[in-house]
C-alpha cells in the first residue's frame, strides 16, 4: 500500500481508500496521526534551518526532559534511528568491558546493523531469512541467542563463554515477532546474572520507550538496564533514535572517552523539536497511559470474546498498548511458541480486517500499535469487522 495522508487514527491511500491505522509508523504516533502541536512545533522551527553541524541548546532541553521522565539515565546521546542507537550501546559495552560477545534473543529485533541479524524478528522473521546475505560468519560468531523468558539458556551461555560477554540485549516487552511479555523473574534474573558477571544490561526500549508508561519498561517493571536505547516515540514521527545510561558507561563515549560515535545530522533541530513537543505532551498529560491501556484493554476482551465464539484458536498477548493476535492454542512466551500461529489463517485475517478499513501489521510477526487518536467509535469499526471474520 502507498499512503498519502494521515490524520488523527486515520490512513489515506493513493487510491482513496480510508483506514483506521493500528501501525502508527510502527509506534512513534503515540497520539494520532498529524498532531498539531508537534505539526506546528516543526513548521516553526524548519524557519530558522534545518541543520547546523553544531550543538543546539534544544538538545540539552530534550537531554533534560527525558531524564526527567526516563530513570537511569544520567547521560544520553542523540542519534537518527533505534538501529543506531542499537549498534552504538554495544560498541559502547564491548568498549566498556573490554569483551566482545554479546546476548540476544531469538525474534527479538533491534536494527538492522550485522551484529544484530542472527535469529532476528521483525521482517527478517516475516519473510523467513534464516542467514542474511552480506553479514560477515566473523561477525555473526560473536552474537550469541537464547529463547526469549529462558533464563537458563542465557545462564548457560554465561558458562560456556566466561568473560567473554560484553552485554545482553533484549526487548523488555517484544514487538517484533508479535507482542510477548517478559515472564515473572525473567528481567529480574537477567539484571542479577549481569551484576554477577559484569555484563552490561541493555534494554531496547525502541518500542516501550514513552509507550508502556512515560519512563518506559524501566519505569514499567521498576528493573533498571546499564544501557537503554530509544527510537519511534522519541521523534515523534521524524528520525530520531538515542542511548543513555548510567555515567560510568556513558563517559566512555567520546570526546569524554575513546568509544567513538558520530552523526552529522544527530540532534537535529527539526527533529529534536518534534520529539521534545510530543515528549512534552506525555510528561505533561499522564491521563494518556490509563487511556492508552484502557483501549487496549477493550480491544483484548473484545476480540478475545469474538474469536472464542467463532471458535477460532487464539491468543492474545497485550501490555498496555502494544498487543498481538496468534493463532494458535499455545501460550506465547518466545519466538517458537510464536511460530507456531497459523500464518494462512493471520492472512486470511489481514486481508478481511484491510478489506474493511482496518489497516493491521502485514505480518503474525509484528505487534500492533494503539495510538490515544483511536476513539471508541474507531474501536468499534474494528469489533464489527472482526465480528464478520468467517475464519
Ligand atoms: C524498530 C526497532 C529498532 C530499529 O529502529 P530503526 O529506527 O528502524 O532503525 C530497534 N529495536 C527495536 C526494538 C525496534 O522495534
Amino acid at each position: 500500500m502507498f499512503i498519502k495522508s494521515a490524520k488523527g487514527a486515520y490512513l489515506f491511500d493513493e487510491d482513496g481508500n480510508q483506514f483506521i491505522d493500528y501501525i502508527n509508523s510502527w509506534g512513534p504516533m503515540i497520539l494520532g496521526h498529524a498532531y498539531e502541536p508537534v505539526v506546528k512545533a516543526i513548521q516553526e522551527k524548519a524557519t530558522t534551518s534545518t541543520s547546523f553541524g553544531a550543538p543546539t541548546a534544544l538538545e540539552i532541553e530534550m537531554a533534560e526532559l527525558i531524564k526527567s521522565m526516563c530513570p537511569n539515565v544520567d547521560l544520553i546521546r542523540m542519534v537518527s534511528s533505534g538501529t543506531e542507537a542499537c549498534m552504538s550501546a554495544i560498541r559502547l559495552a564491548r568498549g566498556y568491558t573490554g569483551k566482545n560477545k554479546f546476548i540476544k534473543f531469538e525474534g527479538c529485533y533491534h536494527g538492522h546493523a550485522d551484529c544484530f541479524l542472527v535469529k532476528a524478528g521483525s521482517g527478517v522473521a516475516t519473510l523467513n531469512i534464516q542467514t542474511v546475505p552480506g553479514v560477515t560468519s566473523g561477525v555473526a560468531k560473536d552474537t550469541l541467542t537464547a529463547p526469549y523468558n529462558n533464563l537458563s539458556a542465557v545462564e548457560k551461555l554465561i558458562e560456556e563463554n566466561k568473560k567473554e560477554i560484553a552485554a545482553i540485549i533484549l526487548e523488555p516487552v517484544v514487538g517484533n515477532m508479535g507482542c510477548v511479555p517478559p515472564q515473572q523473574g525473567f528481567l529480574e534474573g537477567l539484571r542479577k546474572l549481569c551484576d554477577e558477571e559484569n555484563i552490561v544490561l541493555i534494554f531496547d526500549e525502541v518500542m516501550t520507550g514513552f509507550r508502556l508508561a512515560a519512563g518506559g519498561a524501566q519505569e514499567y517493571f521498576g528493573i533498571n538496564a546499564d544501557l537503554v536505547t530509544y527510537g519511534k516515540v522519541i521523534g515523534g514521527g521524524l528520525p530520531v533514535g538515542a542511548f543513555g545510561g548510567k555515567e560510568e558507561i556513558m563517559e566512555h563515549i567520546a570526546p569524554l572517552g575513546n568509544v567513538y560515535q558520530a552523526g552529522t545530522l544527530s540532534g537535529n533541530p527539526i527533529a529534536m523539536i518534534a520529539g521534545f513537543t510530543m515528549l512534552n505532551e506525555l510528561k505533561n498529560n499522564p491521563s494518556i497511559y490509563n487511556e492508552l491501556d484502557e483501549k487496549g484493554a477493550r480491544l483484548e476482551k473484545s476480540l478475545n470474546d469474538i474469536l472464542a465464539g467463532k471458535n477460532i484458536p487464539h491468543r492474545i498477548n497485550r501490555v498496555e498498548s502494544m498487543m498481538s493476535v496468534f493463532f494458535t492454542n499455545e501460550e506465547v512466551i518466545d519466538f517458537e511458541t510464536a511460530s507456531k500461529t497459523d500464518i494462512s489463517l493471520f492472512n486470511k485475517f489481514f486481508h478481511h480486517m484491510l478489506n474493511n478499513g482496518i489497516y493491521l501489521p502485514p505480518s503474525a510477526f509484528e505487534s500492533w500499535f494503539i495510538s490515544n487518536a483511536l476513539s471508541s467509535e474507531e474501536i468499534q469499526k474494528t469489533l464489527d469487522a472482526v465480528e464478520d471474520f468467517k475464519g
